[in-house]
């Protein structure tokens, strides 16, 4: 394919008419998947592109990868993969959620590869390559603690002496890798060692993003970073060393003044203590803005008692009252008198607001929050090719 030019793109909403934006940094998601594929070393970085690659866009991301060096990807569904391919003939496309006897003339007409979790989906791969004179490849999922997909390690090790047709790649994935101290994280790592040395010779993969970032771990000769190529925490509770890939504003429609002793709000659930400037702005669950970020005191609020946060006039600004389907209200009586008017964005997550603050005030993660994005929105992928 040829390389990617720099670019601004724009898709989605007509931007005078959205009522917010996303801002998708291409540059910063490169610099993010080279800074990963240099920590990855010896291993190589492959980029895990699941759900529309993490909601940002597969047509956007696989091309500037490409260009970065990136040959290996993995996708959840045969759909994704094919979108790959289309993109990047010369890639490696695993598939990752299993095997089903309809999708095998999709993969032989695709060279996409599947990874292959249960003796039932081995059988139906062989039995379809001996039929069909194909020796098409496979990968081979081992699980090693996560218990979803996955032969057992003692499956894995029977099989490895027993094969007829052993796989290209044998990967597991981590359950604990966020939480570095986590007991399962060693007992994964040493049975992937097992692993490796019974399928002696064949390529193997063990580390998602955090992964990467485990000092101890030997995580074969492929990573697979996901979430922290687009900017998200791969390590709780350290300072997260990638660049924000996505940041996402709100238009504001409307500002009023409301009295003290009023309520803003479904369900009445924001009691106003002082007269309140309130920001209106057009975005709300159904864009993804989970409705779990409505304000403080709001009864669903039982997992984190903080609501969300805006960010606008270069002052952080509480979500107020409930998250509504098209709007959520911010409090911006502290803010100077005419700093916001209507038009003005309010950013929800991105440079000043970290995506995986917004998503802990939700009690949900930064991969939920992306993957929610919804298709209102003015969407501008920026790229100089500079890596800047
Ligand atoms: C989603 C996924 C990854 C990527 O995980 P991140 O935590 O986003 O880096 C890697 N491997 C498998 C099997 C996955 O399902």
């Amino acid at each position: 394919m040829n390389s990617t030019k720099p670019h601004v793109t724009t898709a989605g909403a007509d931007p005078r008419l959205a009522g917010g934006r996303l801002t998708i940094d291409l540059d910063a998601l490169v610099a993010n998947w080279t800074f990963l594929a240099e920590k990855s070393k010896p291993a190589q970085a492959s980029a895990v592109v699941k759900a529309d690659a993490y909601g940002l866009g597969i047509d956007h991301v696989v091309p500037v990868l490409h260009d970065a060096g990136c040959r290996t990807f993995f996708v959840a569904l045969v759909e994704e993969g094919l979108r790959v391919k289309a993109i990047a003939p010369d890639a490696r496309v695993f598939v990752l959620n299993g095997l089903f006897a309809e999708a095998r003339p999709v993969f032989e007409a695709s060279g996409l590869i599947p990874v292959l979790g249960s003796h039932y989906e081995i059988d139906l791969w062989t039995g379809a390559n001996a039929v069909s004179g194909l020796k098409l490849p496979y990968a081979l999922h081992v699980d090693t603690g996560m218990n979803r997909l996955g032969l057992t390690v003692a499956e894995a090790l029977d099989f490895a002496a027993n094969a007829r047709e052993m796989p290209v790649l044998v990967m597991t994935h981590l359950a604990t890798a966020d939480e570095p101290g986590h007991v399962l994280n060693q007992r994964q790592f040493e049975s992937f060692q097992t692993l490796r040395a019974a399928f002696a010779g064949i390529e193997s993969s063990a580390s998602n993003s955090s992964g990467i970032f485990h000092a101890v771990s030997n995580g074969g000769e492929l990573s697979r970073p996901g979430i922290a190529m687009y900017g998200g925490e791969a390590l709780a509770g350290v300072a997260n060393p990638m660049r924000p890939v996505v940041t996402l504003e709100a238009r504001i429609v409307q500002i009023r003044t409301s009295p003290k002793g009023e309520t803003a709000g479904y369900g009445a659930t924001a009691l106003l203590e002082r007269d309140t400037r309130i920001a209106i702005s057009s975005v709300g669950y159904a864009d993804g803005y989970l409705r779990s970020l409505s304000g403080s005191g709001t009864p669903l609020r039982n997992v984190v008692p903080k609501g969300g946060e805006g960010f606008v006039a270069g002052h952080k600004v509480p979500v107020l009252g409930r998250v509504t389907m098209d709007m959520v209200s911010f409090d911006i009586t502290d803010l100077p008198e005419d700093a916001v008017k209507p038009g003005d964005h309010v950013e929800l997550f991105g440079r000043n607001i970290a995506l995986d603050d917004a998503a802990r005030a939700a009690g949900s993660i930064g991969f939920e929050l992306l993957t929610s994005l919804g298709n209102r929105y003015h969407r501008r992928y920026l790229y100089s090719g500079k890596g800047a």
